[in-house]
């Protein structure tokens, strides 16, 4: 398989005029549909594809899918995670790693979620590696029983803790959000984690709100535009609304106030609109560079992850790793469609 910053992906290709004829007729009505109503119903279509369990079973059974879903994961152990996070080390980048795994409906697969990153915490430690780990409330049993996750999540902190490490939250689907960040402020606030951080995302409208609380209680946030597939009754429809606030919402994380107040905000993004309001805002308000940081997904935009090295930006990479990468990998193709026409395109070609 071939690799390349745009993400074309060459994947070995079929024989037999059936299944050319096939691709072809697929990718003639993909291509109508987009050109009829957009690239929004196949971003739709993928996310709902994301947390579909049938397809889960269809998609987890194709290996060209694995191939591309390769590109975004470091591999399936915590050794191809601990060798992928000392590469970046080397290339002057953080890592925040993340087991892959999100809402279990099993107890014990939570516990079982639970001790493999504890172990992941361990490992990080034995190979001094500099990473701090990202964590789904979901995976740690939020949709069975919230306090059975808060307990998962409070021993993971206290083993992190134990070996100076952070704890990112990540934030999940809008109906998560609330019990996100009361869980997020009862360890934070009520029991001292004060390693711990969450994530907000722009798309959001509730998220102007968010942002400011979190701006006064001095949290430590990773500002998202926002992965999920969210009505429009809870989330902007428009991209060009999701930009705008991200820019407030970076400018209010930024600005001295929320700094004084200990505030570290994490700008993730790979789009260059958002990483360059950002570098405008620091300079004007002549903000160091190590008073915040960029966080860019593994495997994505690559160049610009090590031209903002090179230019003396703290730069964090989201390292994601384990077997359970079919919902992961499926929202990556959602938020750029065009890697999907190559799989199809490739996979297809005679
Ligand atoms: C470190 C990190 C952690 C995250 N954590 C969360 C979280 O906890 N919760 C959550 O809801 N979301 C999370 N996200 C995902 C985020 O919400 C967005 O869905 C994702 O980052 C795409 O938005 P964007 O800001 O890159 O801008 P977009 O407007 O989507 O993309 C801008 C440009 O970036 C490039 N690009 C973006 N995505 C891809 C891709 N998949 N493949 C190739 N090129 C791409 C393209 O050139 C595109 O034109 C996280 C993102 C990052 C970077």
């Amino acid at each position: 398989m071939q690799r390349s910053d745009d993400l074309t992906i060459v994947i070995p290709r079929r024989r037999g005029g059936v299944s050319t004829a096939f691709g072809m007729l697929v990718l003639a009505a993909g291509g109508y549909m987009v050109f009829r109503y957009g690239e929004s119903w196949l971003r739709n279509l993928l996310l709902y594809l994301s947390q579909a369990g049938w397809a889960r079973s269809v998609v987890t059974r194709f290996p060209p899918a694995w191939r591309l879903a390769s590109r975004f994961v470091a591999g399936e152990s915590v050794d191809e995670a601990i060798a992928a996070t000392q590469e970046l080390n080397a290339r002057g980048m953080s890592v925040t790693l993340d087991y892959l795994g999100e809402s279990v409906t099993d107890v014990e697969e939570a516990i079982a979620a639970r001790n493999q990153i504890l172990y992941l915490l361990d490992r990080i430690h034995a190979a001094g590696v500099d990473a701090n780990i990202s964590v789904k409330l979901s995976q740690l049993g939020l949709k069975i029983d919230e306090n059975l996750a808060i307990s998962n999540l409070r021993m993971i902190l206290a083993r992190a803790q134990q070996y100076e490490r952070r704890v990112r939250v990540d934030m999940e689907e809008s109906k998560l959000v609330d019990t996100t960040l009361d869980i997020f402020r009862r360890l934070r606030e009520g029991e001292g984690f004060r390693n711990v951080g969450v994530v907000i995302q722009s798309y959001l409208y509730r998220s102007d709100e968010d942002v400011q609380r979190l701006a006064n209680e001095g949290a430590w946030v990773r500002l998202v535009k926002g992965a999920y597939k969210e009505p429009a009754s809870v989330a902007y429809p428009a991209k060009a609304d999701t930009d705008a606030a991200f820019v407030r919402q970076m400018q209010v994380l930024l600005s001295d106030e929320a700094r004084a107040r200990g505030v570290y905000l994490g700008v993730a993004t790979h789009d260059d609109k958002m990483i360059e309001a950002t570098l405008r805002y620091a300079r004007e308000h002549k903000i160091d560079p190590k008073e915040f940081e960029f966080q860019l997904l593994y495997g994505i935009r690559r160049e610009r992850q090590l031209q903002l090295v090179a230019q003396g930006y703290r730069v964090r990479i989201y390292v994601p790793y384990g077997t359970a990468w079919y919902p992961y990998f499926v929202r990556r193709l959602a938020e750029r469609p065009a890697n999907l026409w190559f799989l199809a395109s490739n996979f297809f070609k005679k």
